[in-house]
């Protein structure tokens, strides 16, 4: 669990000097830009100069609004069993302003947010979690008397970059499904003059939030993004294309109902439900709970979450997607068994294949982060 350090980054300490103290030593730093390096797609050859531009880097101005929303994407974001690096720069986020984890309360805190604004005018990274009521002037979410509407408008206005956390910021989310009482839009439809990038999902995978944070830190502007706003580093690949059960799919073999033995084997969710075919989403590779699991690795059909108003477009959510691009998979699913049964063997094989690279890799990753985190200091709680 994330919890405010006793030992904050000071504004005139440079991160480098912030991770000495908290005791990283040099070789996890290289292995965390290393990582970063990875997740943001970029070569090794960048890694010395994400890590010299994230060493030199002073304490950013993070201000954290949490507008009308759940509060899962701060819990996704922020808690943690094994705090890394990472979580050292997300530190940040408990200086300026972040209303479930600031101690204080009322006048003092929202005090702290124009004083905060006003002292790191243009320079400050704006996070922002849930959607914006709009219906009978915004009376829906008000916080110290003003609308969300009026403090997400103030805040933006010298704001260096907006990042959108979780699907409330995305698209309204559940507040927006029909008939959306509320008017929820997401923070796109009010903030129209500069970027806003988008780490759509509800919730998001903090993994992803820390890196697009990271490309920020380092190379002055946000990362490359789709026309969702969402990162293409993340976001840039379907689940149907990394699912460790797509061996299952080509080879005709899914899930009739939950429970049953084909369930129990661990093959393809589509036939109950799984919208992984149109979703875009880095799930498989990031997962959540460190990296422990996701939907579909514990057996459950992908809801869609990533893509824009899915609790109306991909409901029901245990029934059937249509029209599966590139398969035709509607029209034959139900004798694909049949018509691949000679090559269902061949099937198997893939499967097996595809599925032991993926264990093989998903060791390997728990090995390294078993042992990062054995390296690296633990924060206080
Ligand atoms: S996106 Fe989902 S988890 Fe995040 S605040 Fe909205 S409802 Fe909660
Ligand atoms: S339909 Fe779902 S469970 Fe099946 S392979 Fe695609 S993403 Fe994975």
């Amino acid at each position: 669990m994330y919890y405010p350090t006793s030992h904050p980054w000071s504004a005139d300490q440079t991160l480098g000097d912030h991770l000495a103290e908290r005791g990283v030593n040099r070789r996890d730093f290289l292995e965390f830009c290393g990582s970063m390096c990875a997740v943001l797609g970029l070569s090794n050859s960048m890694l010395p100069r994400i890590a010299a531009q994230l060493e030199a880097v002073k304490r950013p101005s993070v201000i954290w609004l949490q507008l009308q929303e759940c509060t899962g994407c701060v819990e996704s974001v922020l808690r943690t069993a094994e705090p890394t690096i990472g979580d050292l720069v997300l530190d940040v986020v408990s200086l300026d302003y972040q209303h479930t984890l600031m101690a204080g309360a009322g006048a003092a805190v929202e005090k702290a947010l124009a004083d905060s604004m006003a002292a790191n005018k243009g320079k400050y990274v704006l996070v922002v979690t849930g959607s914006v009521p709009l219906n009978e002037n915004g009376i829906f979410l008000t916080i110290g008397g003003r609308t969300g509407r009026e403090i997400l408008e103030e805040a933006a206005r010298d704001a260096a970059a907006v990042v959108g956390v979780g699907a409330c910021a995305h698209f309204g989310s559940v507040q927006a499904a029909r008939p959306n009482p509320t008017g929820a839009v997401g923070i796109r439809e009010i903030i129209t003059d500069k970027p806003v990038v988008n780490i759509a999902g509800c919730p998001p995978i903090g993994d992803v939030v820390t890196a697009t944070l990271v490309h920020f830190l380092t190379f002055g502007r946000l990362p490359e993004m789709d026309s969702e706003g969402r990162p293409l580093f993340a976001y840039g690949k379907r689940i149907h294309d990394q699912c460790p059960r797509r061996a299952h799919f080509d080879a005709g073999q899914y899930v009739e109902v939950f429970d049953d033995e084909a369930a129990r084997k661990g093959w393809c969710l589509y036939k109950v439900g799984c919208k992984g075919p149109a979703t875009f989403s880095p799930c498989p590779i990031f997962q959540w709970n460190t990296r422990t699991s996701w939907p579909i690795g514990a057996g459950h059909p992908c809801i869609g979450c990533t893509e824009p108003f899915f609790w109306d477009t991909m409901a029901p959510f245990y029934g059937r997607l249509p029209n599966v691009a590139g398969f035709g998979i509607e029209s034959k699913v139900d004798t694909i068994g049949a018509a691949l049964a000679i090559g269902a063997t061949a099937g198997v094989v893939a499967h097996a294949v595809a599925t032991g690279v993926y264990q093989l890799r998903h060791r390997k990753k728990a090995e390294a982060a078993a042992s990062a985190a054995g390296s690296s200091t633990t924060k206080e709680g």
